[in-house]
């Protein structure tokens, strides 16, 4: 529902649109009954997931990735479109950790008929992140630690080898070249993100969705709304940041791309009715990959992309 939105003492009042998202983009699907023979048939939820199958099965998969850029999948509802896409599927990969909180009684239902498989299911749960707002959950986000998103590669790696067993060769040979670019990406993430000074290691974003991405690559995290975008952003949380950014002297905070832009532009706002300019370092890539086609469009271009937006404004 729409979210009223008061920063007290300073006079602005905001109101979100539904929870925040963007209004979905055109999304590019190939229906998984044009697979040739042999095919094996995956259907995934986030674009990610989709990357990486694609990058493991090659021409042994016909991959259909439901959510395409902008697609907030904390919000997302399947189409009549995805269920087809999901019923004809040979297997099934979503993320899991409730990140597709409005598809759980969808996948309860499919995984009576076919494999469905959260592909962070093994992930250790101590690496886990446990927020407090998020109670008895955990945070879902994993894909911006690198290393941890190179354990749900495996688990979609060890998934298409137990459904396509003659393959068994190229998908392992595919995974150990994928792993091995997912290492250079994460060794890549410490370094560049390692020359920020330390007093602007803090990076201020819409949505809790880079909680990871900070504990991986020693940044502070702050955000507006929780852990899913289906939380409120409350006028004490607004509050509370413009005073963390301007004690701080914090210079830039960061748009998402799947998540509207108001409430970062009410706390820039925020801050300079506190005398503190603050400007907005740029969009980051959130819970959607790019557009396809473009270096975005990639799981490790989207990486990539985030932090040259972050590099450059910060450092
Ligand atoms: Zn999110």
């Amino acid at each position: 529902g729409a979210g009223r939105l008061a920063v007290v003492g300073l006079g602005i009042v905001l109101t979100f649109g539904a929870s925040g998202c963007k209004e979905p983009g055109p999304t590019a699907k190939a229906s998984p009954s044009s697979a040739t023979k042999g095919q094996l048939r995956v259907t995934c939820t986030i674009g990610m997931i989709g990357d990486a199958a694609r990058n493991l099965g090659g021409e042994h998969v016909m991959v259909t990735a439901l959510m395409g850029p902008h697609i907030d999948p904390h919000l997302y509802k399947a189409t009549p479109a995805d269920h087809r896409a999901l019923l004809e599927a040979d297997l099934i990969f979503y993320n899991g950790l409730h990140l597709e909180g409005r598809m759980s009684d969808l996948f309860v239902q499919l995984a009576r008929k076919r494999p469905v498989i959260a592909v962070t299911q093994d992930i250790k749960p101590e690496l886990l992140r446990e927020p407090p707002e998020f109670e008895g959950n955990y945070d879902p986000h994993v894909w911006f630690d690198v290393s941890l998103w190179m354990s749900a590669v495996e688990t979609i790696r060890n998934s298409m080898i137990e459904h396509l067993p003659a393959h068994r060769d190229v998908l392992q040979s595919n995974g150990k070249k994928y792993l091995d670019e997912l290492a250079v990406l994460h060794a890549e993430c410490k370094t560049r993100l390692g020359i920020i000074p330390k007093e602007r290691r803090v990076l201020v974003t819409a949505h809790d969705a880079f909680g990871y991405f900070g504990r991986a690559y020693d940044l502070e995290v702050f955000a507006i709304q929780g852990i899913s975008t289906e939380s409120e952003a409350g006028i004490k949380k607004m509050n509370d940041l413009v005073n963390v950014l301007v004690e701080r002297k914090i210079g830039a905070v960061f748009v998402e791309s799947t998540v509207n832009p108001r409430s970062i532009e009410a706390l820039v706002q925020g801050c300079s009715g506190r005398g503190h300019p603050i400007k907005i370092g740029g969009q980051l890539y959130s819970d959607a990959m790019g557009a396809e086609g473009t270096p975005e469009g990639t799981y490790v271009g989207m990486v990539r992309k985030n932090i040259d937006v972050i590099v450059k404004a910060l450092q």
